[in-house]
This record gives structure tokens, C-alpha cells and sequence, in this order.
């Protein structure tokens, strides 16, 4: 059957902060095509809410960044990656201030405030606490402007291989079969925390991106690392509604149900302790009590504070039936972040000629075993931006045929009841603890599940396979990923980066090659480095 094929220079798939910055500077080269599937408004970056990090404030400089990301990524970061990302992220958050996201500002100057872990003021944020809305109301109609093809609601279920290069994707619109061929293709997809039952991530955040560029040969790396937020509110809704960080850094206290403060017994930072150990120190006291919350209760700071300084918090709880300046809410861990991906170099390229990767789906390398808050937008900015730097090097070379034997998905949507199991094994068993027997089992059971997957449902299966044994491969406690049979870090075995390789065969079938890569030591330059890159 021939299937409908459109043509572009670079096709990007994903339209969240990372693809579509991509797509605005990759423009002038030639036809570029962004494929969404769902609205703009179901990216992650629409949902983000505190801010993008970097060194603009005059107290702060890129080595001062750096010094916190990698203290952050407990001994896994790629410290050259990192170096890229605080020299870099200055300039890229003013070009994005240029364009027209309506940062805060105080008298003309960019207002910067400082969250968890960081040590200097050097979150940029817009609307208070709605940065990614103000970044998706701007940034999609700038792209559109610049003469990028914006399309929504076209999945990409496939990508296209021929004479060992990615030559486009197969995707489905409206129930259609179409072929996109593309001199560079650009994987944009986000992250996965709707591989899991409670996660702070929208519907689209199923994480088939990664599985699909493994498919095809790319590596993927560091996928046991899921990051945790600990404060979700615990309501039956899907995403759980993200109780950010700096309530607690106001100075909101977190008792468990019967009322007792519990957060000095599991470290001396109390509530303001790593966001692991907090989600961590939760968990273990909704265990303890059976109880699937606890309550985080900033009242006393009073309502006024409260709604001027967290109006969007303080709204969202409202409508739910909580007044969070006069009274506790509860909240519950919920996956939130996920620091593995596609593996690539410092601009974008993955194994695969002409594949780049970037934003969520991709692993950098930049987070190691742990982001450091508001690192990812920025991220997606550096990243995305040397990607379309990059991707040149393939628009003069000839583009392979396409593939003869591209045959339209019998089905391609992956069913409601496979992801609800997904969610249920990936919570139990792969979540904030985890420990041998429970992976084991969530291994099995993916298999299970893996067998009778059809359409997208096999890449979900993929990407939830590769997180859960590579939890069980990393026989160690680092960053996020705890394990309860090994509750310490052990430098000596596993300071190293797991990457994973495909065999050609489905991974519950044949396990996928493993590669460790030990941390290549990096010194930065010594000479200062200008604190705005201009
Ligand atoms: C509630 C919340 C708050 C956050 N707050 C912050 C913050 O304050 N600071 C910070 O730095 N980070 C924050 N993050 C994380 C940050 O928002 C994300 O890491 C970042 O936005 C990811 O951007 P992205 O472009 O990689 O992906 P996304 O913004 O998720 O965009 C990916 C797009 O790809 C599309 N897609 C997926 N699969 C396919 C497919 N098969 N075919 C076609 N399209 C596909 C999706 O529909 C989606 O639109 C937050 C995340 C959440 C959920």
C-alpha cells in the first residue's frame, strides 16, 4: 500500500521547549516541520513552574553553577557536558527573553530567586510561579513566525532507517498512515513519568521517544534514574497537581498523619533536605502508616503571603477543595523527571547518522544521578540550540532512498489497559525504593506485558524494560535511585554510566548489550569565565 510522504530538510519530533527552540534556529537552513502529538499544552514544558536556571546575577558566575549541578548529580554528571550547559545558559535564556517571554522583571532587570541546592539567586521565572506557560504561549507562535511548519496531533510511532542512516519517521494523523522524510531528524519527545501511576507529568509524557531511537541503535544511558518530586497533592487526578519546592523553602512543615514533624529524623536539613531524601523520608512514612499522603502545612506563614506569593499553588489547591494558606494539604511522591535518554555528544548527535536527540528524551549526561532544580529548561535550551547548529553537517549530504517495505501500523495506538498496568508494575516495583526481588518481578511481568503489546504499547513496554533493569543491573544507592538490599553508594564498582545497546530483538526477549563508561575526569578552565555571555 503507498502511503502518503512529505518531504522536509529537518524534521522535529516534539513541540516542547527543546524541539521547538530547535526548530526557530534550524529555519534559515531549509524546510523545517515540528510533529506534536497532542496540543502544545500537553508538553512538560507547559506545566513547569519555577523557573530556568542561570548564572546572571552578578554574584553568580558559571562555576558557581557548575559547582551545584555536579554536587547535585552525585559523582555521575558529565562534567564537559555540564561546563557547556552554565557557560552557555545565560546567553540562551536572554535570547529567550528576547523573543518575548514575559520574564520577571523589576525595574528592567531580570528577577532571580534560588531554590533548592542552589547557591546564589539564579532562577529567571515568568507569571510568579507558570514559567512554562509563558514560555508555550510565546515560544510555539515565534517559531510559526519564523516560517517553522507547526503540525498537532501527529504521532510519530516509528522511526525510518535506510543505508544504516534515520531518514524521517512513520506517523499517524488522524488515524492516517504518513511517511515524513527528513535530511535530519530531531527526537524531541519528553519525558516518561506516565510510565508510572502517580507522576506529575501530562498524558503525552509516555516516554516512546527513547524506545523508539533504540530501536533503530541508538544508546541509551543512565535510565535507572528517575527523579521523585516529594511533594505532588495526593488527589486521584492525572497529573497530580506539583507542590513546588519553595513552599518548603517559606517555610511549609511536613507531619505524617498523626500529626507528628518527621523530617528532622531523616536529616539534619529537615524539610529542606535533597528532594530525594524527602520523597524518600514520605514514602516511608505513608508506609509506616498506611496512609497514601501526608501533610504539608504552611498556614502559619497566613493566607496573604501565600496567595501573593504562590498564586497559581494557591488557586490550583482552591479548586480542588483546599485553602492552603489556612490549612495542610496532602501530598505524596509522584514521578516527575527523568535524567536517563537517548545518549548523545554535547551537540545532539546520537550513534545513529542523522538522529539527534534533545530535551527529556535525551541523556546528555548533564544530570548524572540527580537534577538540580530547574536545570532542565535550561537544558533543553543549550542542547537544542547546538543541535541546530549541528544538524548542517547533513543538509548538503545525499539523503538516502527510503526504506521499500514501510508498512502502515496494523494498530499503532497502545491501549488504555496496557498503560494502566505498566503504571501499576513501574509504581510498585520501580519506584522511590526499590530492591532485587520487587525488579525482578517488574522485569517479568514487563515481559508479560511486553508479549501482548501491539502499536506504541511495545515502546512503552521498552522504555519502562530499560528503567527497571537498569535499576536492577546498578546494584548500589545514588542520587535518585534507591535501592533497600543496597542502601549505599559504592564508588569503587559503579562511579561508572550504564548504557544500553539494542540487539535487534525485542528487550524482554534478549537482553539489550550493556556498556559501562567509567566518569571521564574534566577540569574547567581555569581562566574566569564572563558571567553573561552577551
Ligand atoms: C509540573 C512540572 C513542573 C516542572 N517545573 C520545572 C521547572 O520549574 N524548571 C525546569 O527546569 N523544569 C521543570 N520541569 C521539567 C521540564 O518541564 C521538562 O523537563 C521540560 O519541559 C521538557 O521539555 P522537552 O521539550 O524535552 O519535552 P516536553 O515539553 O514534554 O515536549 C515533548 C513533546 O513531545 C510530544 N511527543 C511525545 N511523544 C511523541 C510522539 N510519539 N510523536 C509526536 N510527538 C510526541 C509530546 O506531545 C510533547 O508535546 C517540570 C516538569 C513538570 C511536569
Amino acid at each position: 500500500m503507498e502511503l502518503p510522504c512529505h518531504e522536509c530538510d529537518v524534521l522535529v519530533i516534539g513541540g516542547g521547549i527543546a524541539g521547538l527552540w530547535c526548530a526557530y534556529h534550524a529555519v534559515p537552513k531549509g524546510k523545517v516541520v515540528v510533529l506534536n502529538k497532542g496540543s502544545f499544552a500537553e508538553a512538560n514544558t507547559f506545566w513547569a513552574q519555577g523557573g530556568m536556571a542561570a548564572a546572571l546575577a552578578p554574584s553568580d558566575a558559571p562555576e558557581k553553577h557548575f559547582a551545584d549541578t555536579v554536587a547535585a548529580g552525585a559523582g555521575l554528571c558529565d562534567e564537559e557536558a555540564v561546563w557547556v550547559l552554565v557557560t552557555e545558559a545565560p546567553k540562551q535564556v536572554l535570547r529567550l527573553w528576547q523573543i518575548g517571554v514575559p520574564f520577571d522583571t523589576d525595574d528592567g532587570q531580570l528577577v532571580l530567586t534560588i531554590e533548592g541546592a542552589h547557591s546564589v539567586e539564579r532562577i529567571a521565572h515568568a507569571y510568579g510561579d507558570a514559567t512554562g506557560r509563558a514560555i508555550m504561549e510565546t515560544l510555539p507562535k515565534a517559531a510559526e513566525d519564523a516560517g517553522v511548519r507547526l503540525m498537532e496531533r501527529v504521532t510519530v510511532v516509528k522511526l525510518l532507517m535506510s543505508g544504516g542512516e534515520c531518514v524521517g519517521a512513520l506517523a499517524v494523523r488522524e488515524g492516517k498512515a504518513e511517511v515524513w522524510r527528513a535530511k535530519a531528524t530531531v527526537l524531541a519527545t519528553g519525558g516518561c513519568g506516565q510510565l508510572f501511576a502517580v507522576t506529575t507529568n501530562p498524558t503525552a509524557a509516555t516516554g516512546e521517544g527513547i524506545a523508539l531511537a533504540f530501536e533503530i541503535g541508538a544508546e541509551v544511558a543512565d535510565m535507572e534514574f528517575v527523579q521523585f518530586h516529594p511533594t505532588a497533592l495526593a488527589v486521584g487526578e492525572v497529573p497530580r497537581p506539583l507542590i513546588s519546592e519553595a513552599v518548603r523553602g517559606e517555610g511549609a512543615i511536613l507531619r505524617n498523619v498523626k500529626g507528628e514533624r518527621f523530617m528532622p529524623r531523616y536529616h539534619p536539613k529537615a524539610e529542606l533536605a535533597p528532594r530525594d531524601v524527602v520523597a524518600r523520608a514520605i514514602f516511608t512514612e505513608m508506609q509506616e502508616t498506611g496512609v497514601p499522603y501526608v501533610w504539608l502545612d504552611i498556614s502559619h506563614r497566613g493566607e496573604e503571603f501565600v496567595r501573593e506569593r504562590f498564586p497559581n499553588i494557591y488557586r490550583a489547591c482552591l479548586e480542588r477543595g483546599f485553602n492552603i494558606g489556612r490549612e495542610p494539604i496532602p501530598v505524596a511522591p509522584a514521578a516527575h523527571y527523568h535524567m536517563g535518554g537517548v545518549r548523545t555528544d554535547l551537540w545532539g548527535r546520537t550513534k545513529v547518522p542523522r538522529l539527534f536527540a534533545i530535551g527529556e528524551c535525551a541523556c546528555t549526561g548533564v544530570h548524572g544521578a540527580n537534577r538540580l532544580a530547574s536545570n532542565s529548561l535550561t537544558e533543553g535550551l543549550v542542547f537544542s540550540y547546538r543541535a541546530a547548529q549541528a544538524l548542517d553537517e547533513w543538509l548538503s549530504k545525499l539523503l538516502p532512498p527510503l526504506p521499500t517495505n514501510i508498512a502502515p501500523p496494523q494498530s499503532w495506538q497502545g491501549d488504555e489497559a496496557l498503560l494502566r498496568a505498566i503504571q501499576a508494575t513501574m509504581s510498585e516495583k520501580v519506584g522511590v525504593v526499590r530492591d532485587g526481588d520487587g525488579l525482578r518481578q517488574a522485569l517479568k511481568r514487563l515481559a508479560e506485558l511486553g508479549e501482548r503489546a501491539t502499536g506504541l504499547g511495545r515502546a512503552w513496554v521498552t522504555t519502562a524494560w530499560l528503567i527497571a533493569m537498569a535499576a536492577l543491573t546498578r546494584e548500589e544507592s545514588r542520587g535518585a535511585h534507591f535501592r533497600r538490599d543496597f542502601p549505599q553508594p559504592e564508588d569503587a564498582r559503579w562511579r561508572v554510566r550504564l548504557i544500553w545497546q539494542s540487539q535487534g530483538t525485542e528487550v524482554w526477549q534478549a537482553s539489550p548489550l550493556i556498556h559501562l563508561a567509567p566518569i571521564r575526569p574534566f577540569n574547567p578552565p581555569k581562566h574566569p569565565v564572563p558571567n553573561c555571555a552577551g
